[in-house]
């Protein structure tokens, strides 16, 4: 099992241009809509899709303002710079990427107190609204989705945190949604297990054609996918990812975007 560039560096990857594996993406739809297939692309919605960068440097900046925050001097004055490029993956990485220099006992449990805020809203309708498309995510989809492929959002958020918002988003930022060969599958609670919810997605797909293309920026889940679905393409969406560790796998695509 690997763990981020590990990962990347134990795994092999088609040496393909982004635009080279996209086309190859309609290619492949195409070719299975030919033979009377019904072909699928599964795409993952945070840091695939969109950038939720945005989301978490909003509820750091709210948390500057409240009174628990007070009790940190130090660390408030350091996050007061936060700027949207700081924030990673994880409050750790967010931290580190800013340079916030306080003794490890007063960072733990500023980190402690910020994780409890910012988890309470992350996971939430109300800060859907602050994430971004990636620029050329729409316009692909919206693409394959007219080329005959059925779209399928799997996603780790849940139905009752962020079901509504989730839907509205897509439609907002113009994603094929509310229309014929679409669906999303959300979480049915927030504690289940994202790669559990992820790999008991496959039936869904199965039942519903033929799984042309899988994009995933979390490499446990799309390693996960890769092998339900071996002759599929499945494309690694390099943004950031959490610490999870993968088995390596053979024969995948990555990108780093859609533009
Ligand atoms: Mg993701």
């Amino acid at each position: 099992m690997y763990v981020r560039s590990d990962w990347k560096k134990a795994s092999q990857f088609h040496d393909l241009s982004e635009r080279e594996v996209l086309k190859e993406v309609y290619r492949r739809v195409a070719q299975c809509s030919a033979h009377q297939q019904v072909p699928v692309v599964l795409l993952d919605l945070d840091s695939t899709l969109y950038e939720v960068g945005p989301r978490t440097h909003q509820i750091l900046r709210e948390w500057l303002d409240t009174a628990e925050a007070r009790a940190f001097p130090n660390i408030r004055s350091e996050l007061a710079r936060l700027e949207q490029e700081h924030v990673g993956y994880s409050l750790r990485d967010t931290f580190s990427a800013l340079g916030v220099a306080a003794p490890e006992q007063e960072l733990q449990q500023a980190l402690s107190v910020i994780k409890t805020f910012w988890q309470a809203r992350f996971f939430s309708n109300d800060y859907l609204k602050y994430d971004r498309a990636y620029e050329g995510a729409a316009e692909f989809v919206q693409e394959v989705h007219g080329m005959g492929a059925f779209v399928v959002y799997l996603t780790g958020r849940d139905e009752p945190g962020m079901g509504a918002g989730t839907r509205s988003m897509l439609i907002r930022d113009r994603f094929p949604w509310a229309t014929e060969r679409t669906h999303l599958l959300l979480k049915a609670a927030y504690g289940l297990s994202d790669l559990e919810h992820k790999v008991n997605a496959s039936s869904f797909i199965r039942k519903t054609g033929e799984l042309v293309a899988s994009f995933e920026n979390e490499p446990a889940n799309l390693v996960a996918i890769y092998e339900q679905f071996p002759q599929a393409m499945h494309v690694f969406v390099e943004t950031v990812s959490s610490d999870h560790a993968a088995p390596a796998a053979m024969g995948l695509y990555r990108i780093c975007g859609f533009r």
